[in-house]
């Protein structure tokens, strides 16, 4: 554990003394900033759209669209206009009600984001969903939430299997000459006529938002229902751990199809009325730091696998942009190793903030502020409104450095409101009382920070100690030729269980039998002997879901024999 290795930049943020707003903070205190105080209802859209589109910010860009083959800007008065015909497409010829659920089944488009914009005006629960699902994945999303319409392109249409979905009346699609038919119906032809004045849907605080298939990392995708509450932290947490000021630009990597996308994505930074930029097609070292320069991004939230990438692409690659309007730098979705943070700091200037959250959680919990300390490895502190704690298996409470289920005290804004469909899920993660246990393991230290080690499940035990995967991944990462590592703990007759790596090594690199015994030797010596592989098998890629996450529970099945269960969520 190194201490306080990077300490804060100074200048001004916009939470400055995390530990006197910790003692002091209630969440009523950040519904200040919302319209509903008049009217006693809401509505998300209009927070995060309209009310800027009226204020000083209409003219302020909006969005910032960027593809190889489309480079498109729009002010927050453009969105308001734009998402109001969307909305009016939908109500108008989709029949959509306060309630329905609409799925968005495409690429990233500025299309994208006018129509989850219209449906949430119209009071709709929109479903976004990965472009690369292929049939099985939609048809049991669809089927699942009794989806009424869907918005997708032509070259994915074929991948929604309608004859089986009784609840699915209408398939818009957003594409040139769309054969139009009693279900299917061409959605730019109507856009282009539709009115742009809407009569927004004002909804109660616990009205459906948005509902999300979580990554499937573990197990099968669950449908987890968030509300129009969720928004009062989703601006409170823009402001105070993405810090974003007036003037930043803004670029959050994420696809609406994962949580990040759409919390970070959209409602966080538009609530806060900033400049978001999107940038569409696939992951390219050369193509992202382009986007930065282009746009003069200063506010960046990505995730680990993707910096990992970008280290592994090497610096000759970083070198050819200019990179200095950056000024901000966040992580999430799995554990932000050690490593990363250094090569992140050389090569940016800036130290990366790792945050802790999930898909059930709706935004961020426990965070590396840009005003405190950073501890390498470590995911930070609960933010102020959040108490977090670390339970043993019977709800009890563990001192610091222990090892057990992190868990939060219930009641925070952007609580899931249920798992669609799915009680006795939903009731699961509740069993100790007003604790919200998360299904991952961590301790904190005498500070107050936390450090993940791995979701329960991939906890190895080995000879009687406890490994979590995270530290021996990233001890193993900072040997140079190892690009990313997936451990898991393989059954053993006499250890209990056994430490297997699976290694993807860097371009260049040769798998050999010298190399795995260098590597072990270096995890032997750098972290402990008994955290050491006894086994490496070297891959071209590891098994990963869309979201960048490392799938351990296929690697083991893979290992095991065992079938690999849902795979829906895996990359091609
Ligand atoms: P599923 O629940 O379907 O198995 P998932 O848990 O991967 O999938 P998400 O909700 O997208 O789906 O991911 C949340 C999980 O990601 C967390 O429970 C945690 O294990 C991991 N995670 C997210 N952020 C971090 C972080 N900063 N450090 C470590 N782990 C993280
Ligand atoms: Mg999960």
């Amino acid at each position: 554990m190194e201490l306080k290795a990077f300490p804060p930049v100074k200048g001004k943020h916009n939470l400055e003394n995390y530990e006197d707003l910790y003692q002091h903070f209630k969440w009523d205190q950040a519904e200040k900033e919302f319209s509903w105080h008049q009217t006693g209802k809401v509505n998300l859209a209009y927070e995060a759209i309209d009310r800027h589109a009226e204020n000083y910010r209409a003219n302020k860009v909006a969005l910032h669209y960027f593809h190889p083959s489309r480079k498109e800007t729009y002010t927050f008065k453009d969105l308001k206009k734009l998402s109001n015909k969307a909305g009016n497409v939908l109500k108008k010829v989709g029949n959509v009600k306060k309630g329905d659920r609409v799925f968005i089944f495409m690429p990233r488009s500025p299309e994208l984001y006018f129509a989850l914009i219209g449906a949430i005006k119209l009071g709709a629960i929109v479903g976004p969903l990965f472009e690369a699902f292929m049939e099985d994945a939609v048809k049991d999303r669809l089927h699942d939430s009794e989806a009424k319409v869907i918005i997708t392109t032509p070259e994915l249409v074929n991948r929604i299997p309608h004859t089986e979905l009784p609840a699915l009346e209408t398939i818009f699609i957003v594409g040139e000459d769309v054969q139009e038919d009693d279900k299917t119906k061409d959605f730019l032809q109507y856009f282009r006529s539709a009115s742009i004045e809407l009569d927004i849907e004002w909804v109660d605080r616990k009205d459906g938002l948005i509902l999300h298939y979580t990554s499937g990392s573990t197990g099968k995708p669950k449908g987890v229902l968030h509300v129009h509450n969720a928004m009062i932290q989703h601006y409170q947490t823009a402001k105070w751990v993405l810090d974003l000021q007036e003037d930043d630009v803004y670029w959050c990597t994420a696809d609406p199809g994962w949580v990040t996308g759409t919390s970070y994505g959209i409602f966080g930074p538009w609530l806060t009325g900033s400049t978001n930029v999107v940038a569409g097609g696939r992951f390219s070292p050369d193509i992202w730091y382009k986007t930065i320069e282009t746009f003069g991004v200063t506010v960046w939230y990505s995730a680990p696998t993707s910096f990992r990438m970008l280290m592994a692409a090497g610096d000759t690659v970083t070198e050819k942009y200019t990179l200095s309007s950056l000024r901000h730098i966040l992580s999430v979705g799995e554990p932000l190793n050690p490593e990363v943070i250094r090569w992140g700091h050389e090569v940016f200037g800036h130290r990366i903030h790792d945050t802790w959250w999930m898909t059930e959680t709706g935004a961020q919990l426990i965070c590396n502020l840009p005003c405190m300390d950073i501890k390498l490895g470590s995911m930070g502190k609960p933010l102020p409104g959040i108490e977090a704690v670390i339970l043993d298996d019977n709800g009890n409470i563990l001192p610091p450095n222990q090892m057990g289920n992190l868990a939060i005290k219930k009641g925070w804004p952007s609580m899931m409101h249920t798992i669609w469909n799915n009680q006795e899920k939903f009731n699961s993660y509740f069993q100790h009382d007003e604790w919200y246990v998360s299904g991952d393991s961590a301790y904190m230290d005498e500070e107050g920070y936390f450090w993940f080690q791995g979701r329960v499940d991939d906890v190895i035990m080995t000879a009687g100690e406890r490994v979590g995967p995270f530290e021996v991944e990233s001890k193993l990462i900072e040997f140079p030729a190892v690009a990313e590592a997936g451990v898991i703990g393989k059954p053993d007759p006499i250890r209990g269980e056994i430490i297997k790596a699976f290694i993807a090594l860097v371009d260049g690199y040769k798998e050999t039998d010298e190399l795995k015994e260098e590597i072990r030797i270096f995890v032997k010596t750098g972290l402990a002997a008994h955290a050491a592989p006894r086994e490496i098998e070297f891959c071209e890629k590891l098994p990963k879901t869309r979201s960048g996450k490392i799938m351990r529970r296929v690697l083991k099945a893979w290992e095991l024999g065992l079938p690999t269960g849902d795979l829906s969520t895996m990359e091609d």
